[in-house]
Formats: C-alpha cells, sequence, structure tokens
C-alpha cells in the first residue's frame, strides 16, 4: 500500500512517515500543495492523509482538484481541533474522513484502513488465504500449517499485494508503484531480491515456489505450488 502524505511541519511529517513505515506502507512525503497536487496527478496511491493548513496551497484545493481531475484515491484530511468549519469543508472539498489535530496514532492507522477497505479499487479483507498461507491483514501476522513465518515490513507489503492479486500477472512497475516509496530505483533488482527472500520464507524445503516467475511479465501468486 502506497500512501502520500502531506504534512509541511517536518518532525510530525518524520514522525508519522517512520510510524507508517513500521506498519508496512510505503510512504512519500509532500511538504506544500503543489508537490501534493504534482506527486496525485503522476503517482497512484492507495490513499492520502492531507493536512488542511499547508503553504503554496491549503489542503481543501489539493483534495477539489484532484477529485476535478477524475481522482478517487481514498482521502483523509487533518485538520485543526474544533474547527468544525474545516471540517464540513474538508468533507464537502472531496475528503472522505478527517482527524483532528492533535490524534492518537493508531486511530490514524485504523481509519486509513477502513478507507483503503472502502475504497472501490482496492477492497482489503482482514483476513486472506492463499492455499496455505494465512494472512490476518491486521496485525500482519502470516502463518503456514499453523506456523507463524516472521516477515519484515517490506516482505509483508510484498507477499500482500501479490497475495489480493492471486493468481494475476503483477509487473514490477506495478509492485514498485504500491510497495516501494520514491525512494525506488528503477534500474536496481531490489524487488527481485525481496521475491527471493520471501520464497525462502514461504515456502518448504523440497517443491516448487508459490510465487512463480513469469519471465518478461513480473510474478503471480500462486494457490498450490507447481
Ligand atoms: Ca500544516
Amino acid at each position: 500500500m502506497r500512501v502520500l502524505l502531506v504534512e509541511d511541519e517536518p518532525a510530525a511529517a518524520q514522525m508519522l512517515a517512520k510510524g507508517l513505515r513500521e506498519h508496512a506502507y510505503a510512504v512519500d512525503v509532500a511538504i506544500d500543495g503543489d508537490d501534493a497536487s504534482f506527486r496525485l496527478a503522476t503517482t497512484d496511491y492507495d490513499a492520502v492523509i492531507l493536512d488542511v493548513m499547508l503553504p503554496r496551497k491549503d489542503g481543501l484545493s489539493v483534495a477539489r482538484e484532484a477529485r476535478g481531475a477524475g481522482s478517487a484515491v481514498p482521502i483523509l484530511m487533518l485538520t485543526a481541533r474544533d474547527a468544525v468549519l474545516a471540517r464540513i469543508a474538508g468533507l464537502d472539498s472531496g475528503a472522505d474522513d478527517y482527524l483532528t489535530k492533535p490524534f492518537d496514532f493508531d486511530e490514524l492507522l485504523a481509519r486509513l484502513r477502513a478507507l483503503i477497505r472502502r475504497g472501490i479499487r482496492a477492497p482489503l479483507p482482514e483476513r486472506l488465504v492463499v492455499g496455505s498461507l494465512d494472512m490476518d491483514t491486521r496485525s500482519r501476522q502470516v502463518s503456514k500449517h499453523g506456523r507463524v513465518i516472521p516477515l519484515t515490513t517490506r516482505e509483508y507489503a510484498l507477499l500482500e499485494f501479490l497475495a489480493r492479486r492471486t493468481g494475476q500477472v503483477v509487473g514490477r512497475a506495478e509492485i514498485a508503484e504500491h510497495v516501494w516509496d520514491q525512494s525506488y530505483d528503477p534500474l536496481s533488482n531490489v524487488i527481485d531480491v525481496y521475491v527471493q527472500r520471501l520464497r525462502r520464507k514461504i515456502d518448504d524445503a523440497r517443491g516448487d515456489s508459490l510465487i512463480r516467475t513469469r519471465r518478461g511479465e513480473g510474478y503471480t501468486l500462486a494457490t498450490t505450488a507447481a
């Protein structure tokens, strides 16, 4: 899941981005409204966390413009405390939900999960079962035959992305856009490296992999090893 975080206050942005990354989100940070609009126009985000008070262009205008351009990306708006009018304006501008500052990080995570789950393009069940793999998308715990498989946040994010498209061929560009953030280097082989790591963790010692390579196309998560 790739999220755009729009927050001009550096300490808050850094803290939120770190927390979100620890919860397996790929996070891009925009520090003003123009930057946010540019990123929204060029990247297919799974959700946006959008502060209202921003330099250059406020969050309401960013949301309005995105909706005007046909974007259906889920938007969670951050508004000042007790600013009822700002919250109403936020929802009117096309935001899907709002949180008032200061907020509890766990609440932000819960709202974000709910928004992404409700998203038209990306329904996210709380439990994903693919063959012998059982994934709890809330706790991000993956088990196989009842045995928990320890995964890093990025490994989990990659597996969840493939699991939500079980049986489909998923290209590297699509994986990069939703599982990695702006630091992704298209010339690197980091996706292939992560696929290898995942295979070592989720596959049985003997037998073929659940993650199939489609040469020149990408990867497919299969429900049974070939
Ligand atoms: Ca602000």
